[in-house]
């Protein structure tokens, strides 16, 4: 046993001790023997699901005092259930230590603008903490807001020269588009910027090289949740290393019984063996996953995590099964790479609808038999021309909302 194993073992046994304060897990665990249960036994003890979680109620998972609390956070999903977590100020600094070990490294010549919602999302603070925990500075332009539209962040980031820009992945499309239509090039009017860092959304390789290109800087990516806080982390090699000391991660079978062989795809389900404010035990996430053991030119080594989906977007037809990264794979490496796109399931095959401002290079023909031959699935093709997928029109509209005035003067 290595000393990193030993430390985990530590901190596992530290978790199955203080997880018992929360309602959810007092109870959960009531009938089982903790005593001298291993990482190696983890699979004797019951999983935690998204319905577990829901049902317990915000403060179902809550395992430390309200005194110690620093932060909530609630992300709602695509069915409107909130998910919840709660941060102590140690959490925070962990969460941003987290991030740091990002290939991105910041360092205290940075300068991070922060695109993330500072709004209930988790994001924004950790990438906050990982800037300050590295001497970086900091400008809040928050997405999601009035305040900070499109054609806004573009001149903070020039203005300001900021060095590193994070955000959810379709900010930095949506960014790079709205540059286009005022006519400048991302690649070109932004010499400070150097990296740039996304999470939150579904990532594939061909979605991240299209970022890259667009922009002309190398692209980060990290995966995590609300719930979980940030579980794995890009490095300089394009290898999303987990965070070992501060989870344990088990890819499983749809039904949770029992882990799939190494380097396929199934469920995840996350131990989180740091955080204090909301432990979770095999934490059934719903996202579809595959792990395996790398030896990174980086010098990591440990668990290498691919992310291709949530369950929920799954979509099979007979033995054929589609993730979200395959379809994203197929899209964005079309010619052009749409600025914006839509899938819908059909009963035969899939029907995509596809926006470029360039798109009098595709042709729907070529498009079609592209995307069914990566797809394996019949595929019809509308090329949209209107503002159905993405309104440019509002893109580009810098009107922030203004300050109320309630005393007028004279003069
Ligand atoms: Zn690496």
């Amino acid at each position: 046993m290595t000393d990193n194993d030993r430390e985990r073992e530590r901190k596992f046994k530290d978790l199955l001790a203080r997880i018992l304060k929360s309602p959810l897990y007092k109870e959960k665990l009531s009938k089982y023997n903790l005593n001298g249960i291993g990482l190696d036994h983890i699979q004797t003890l019951p999983l935690t699901t998204k319905e577990d979680l829901r049902k317990a109620g915000a403060f179902g998972h809550l395992a430390v005092e309200m005194k110690e609390i620093a932060q909530y956070h609630e992300s709602t999903g695509t069915t409107g259930e909130p998910s919840s977590s709660w941060f102590t100020q140690e959490d925070l600094k962990t969460g941003g230590r987290q991030l740091k070990e990002c290939g991105v490294r910041l360092t205290a010549e940075d300068f991070v603008l922060i695109r993330y919602p500072y709004a209930m999302s988790l994001p924004a603070f950790l990438m906050q903490q990982a800037a300050w925990l590295s001497g970086a500075g900091i400008v809040p332009a928050s997405g999601r807001t009035v305040i900070t539209p499109y054609p806004r962040v573009l001149q903070l980031m020039e203005r300001l020269r900021v060095t590193v820009a994070a955000g959810l992945p379709r900010e930095f499309e949506l960014l790079a588009e709205t540059a286009r239509l005022i006519g400048s090039t991302p690649s070109n009017n932004f010499p400070a910027l150097r990296a740039i860092c996304v999470a939150g959304e579904l990532m594939s390789d061909k979605r991240r090289e299209h970022i890259e290109k667009l922009w002309g800087v190398p692209v980060f990516n990290m995966y995590g949740s609300t719930e979980t806080a940030n579980i794995a982390t890009m490095c300089e090699y394009g290898a999303m290393h987990i965070a070992e000391q501060d989870f344990f991660v088990e890819v499983l079978h749809e039904d949770g019984s029992g882990p799939v062989a190494q380097g396929e795809r199934g469920f995840a389900a996350i131990s989180t063996l740091s955080h204090q404010g909301s432990p979770l035990l095999r934490y059934f996430n719903e996202d579809i996953i595959s792990v395996e053991p790398s030896l990174c030119a980086c010098g990591r080594t440990g668990g290498k995590l691919v992310h291709y989906g949530r369950s929920k977007e799954r979509i099979r037809y007979g033995d054929i099964v589609l993730d979200g990264a395959d379809i994203q794979e197929a899209v964005y490496s079309l010619s052009p790479v749409p600025d914006s796109w839509k899938t819908l399931e059909l009963e035969n095959g899939l029907h995509f609808l596809l926006d470029s401002h360039d798109s009098g290079k595709w042709s729907e023909e070529v498009v079609r038999s592209h995307l069914s031959g990566k797809l394996h699935v019949p595929v019809t093709v509308e090329i949209v021309a209107d503002s159905r997928l993405l309104d440019r029109v509002e893109l580009v509209k810098n009107v922030p909302s203004t300050k109320p005035v309630y005393v007028h003067k004279f003069i």
